[in-house]
């Protein structure tokens, strides 16, 4: 096996400039058995809600249930139909599911891989009440055409921000303040990660908060009373402590990101490989996916110098078992089948070094028959 010289990515860095900081507050933590919601969780809520600059934060157990109570609190249920987009990762889509709404799958759009509006109207219909608008990779979804499209229609837009914390829209707001309501996910990977599972649902809407509140938490607003179907999606006190002390860091590891990110850029511009496009806002670099046909013979061709890559996501969801009951739909979905079969995910994590980004162009440059360095 050839051996590991550039992992996809390595999570050690982040935990080594928090270690001091987050050890005692574990021992407190265990010393008050505060696992459940509690202190730490509250006060990751507040810290992520001033981040944010929106009044209330509701922290759950992944991005996943994020997305399904969002969906819940936009009023998503049987019989409604949600527009999502096709390439994307299946957190997206789940909780319309778990609503018993029915998702109709659209296209994307080639630059980005996010929402194409306008395919997106296309597929519109009396049933429909909702659009999922998800920053892939990083960079906002095309939040002027989705709101005039919501508005257009009278739909909910939630926002799945489980790839862009800190990721500015064009028109300058950070992403998950510009819908009804957004999830989430701080799974450990993501730009801010958890140690284990967790992730919320960010609104400005008070109510909706508090509904929120009670539903992950089996639907109590008081004790022992249970006023609608419930959910045990609570976040770990330990997840609020690790959390809150990575967002004191976030926006330094981002332009980290970046730097590594500009680096690809400016090293593989002259190559038959079409790289990430920063169209509107801002890009956090959650990945950085260069798009050529020669996809697997291009990420084969890595792992043998020792260069981890990854698929985000190589089966559109139009083409999942799972979607097979509701059938093929009237319109085919070309570009989310280009980004399925073309993308390729480079490493990129904070705490990756200068001699290991321009291993990885190198490698990439030999691929194509060019020099380390032009
Ligand atoms: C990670 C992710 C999710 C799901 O989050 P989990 O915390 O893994 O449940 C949803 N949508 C997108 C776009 C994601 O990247």
């Amino acid at each position: 096996m050839t051996p590991t010289v550039v992992p996809f990515t390595d999570l050690s860095f982040q935990w080594r400039e928090i270690r001091a900081q987050v050890l005692p507050e574990i021992e407190r933590l265990f010393a008050q058995s505060a696992f459940c919601l509690g202190p730490w969780v509250e006060e990751f809520e507040r810290r992520f809600a001033e981040y944010l600059g929106i009044p209330h934060v509701v922290a759950v157990n992944s991005g996943t249930s994020a997305v399904h109570l969002a969906l819940l609190a936009a009023g998503i249920g049987a019989g409604d139909e949600v527009l999502v987009p096709s390439h994307t990762f299946v957190g997206s889509l789940w909780g319309v599911l778990y609503a018993g709404a029915r998702p109709v799958l659209c296209d994307v759009d080639r630059q980005t891989g996010t929402l194409a509006v306008e395919d997106a109207r296309r597929r519109i219909g009396p049933r429909t009440r909702a659009v999922i608008a998800v920053h892939l990779y990083g960079q906002a979804a095309d939040m002027e055409g989705i709101l005039a499209l919501a508005r257009e229609w009278n739909l909910r837009v939630i926002e799945d921000a489980a790839q862009s914390h800190g990721c500015r829209a064009a028109d300058g707001r950070l992403t998950g303040t510009l819908g009804d309501v957004a999830a989430f996910s701080f799974y450990p990977g993501k730009n801010l990660g958890a140690a284990g599972e967790a992730g919320a649902v960010v609104t400005r809407d008070a109510a909706v908060a508090e509904r929120l509140r009670a539903l992950r938490n089996h639907a109590q607003r008081e004790r022992y009373r249970h006023d609608e179907l419930g959910f045990n999606y609570r976040m770990d006190g330990i997840q609020g402590l690790v959390l809150t002390a990575k967002l004191a860091h976030l926006d330094r590891w981002t332009r980290a990101r970046r730097d590594i990110a500009m680096r690809y850029s400016r090293a593989l511009a002259d190559l038959p490989l079409e790289l990430p496009q920063v169209v509107r806002g801002d890009h956090v670099y959650s990945l950085y996916v260069v798009r050529t046909p020669e996809r697997d013979r291009l990420r084969a061709w890595l792992a043998r110098r020792g260069v981890q890559t990854g698929l985000h996501y190589p089966i559109p969801l139009h083409r999942q078992p799972f979607m097979e009951p509701f059938g093929a739909g009237a319109l085919p979905l070309p570009e989310s089948e280009r980004w399925a079969s073309f993308g390729l995910s480079l490493p990129l994590y904070y705490g990756m070094s200068e001699e290991q980004t321009d291993f990885v162009i190198a490698a990439v440059r030999a691929f194509f028959g060019r020099e380390a360095s032009r």
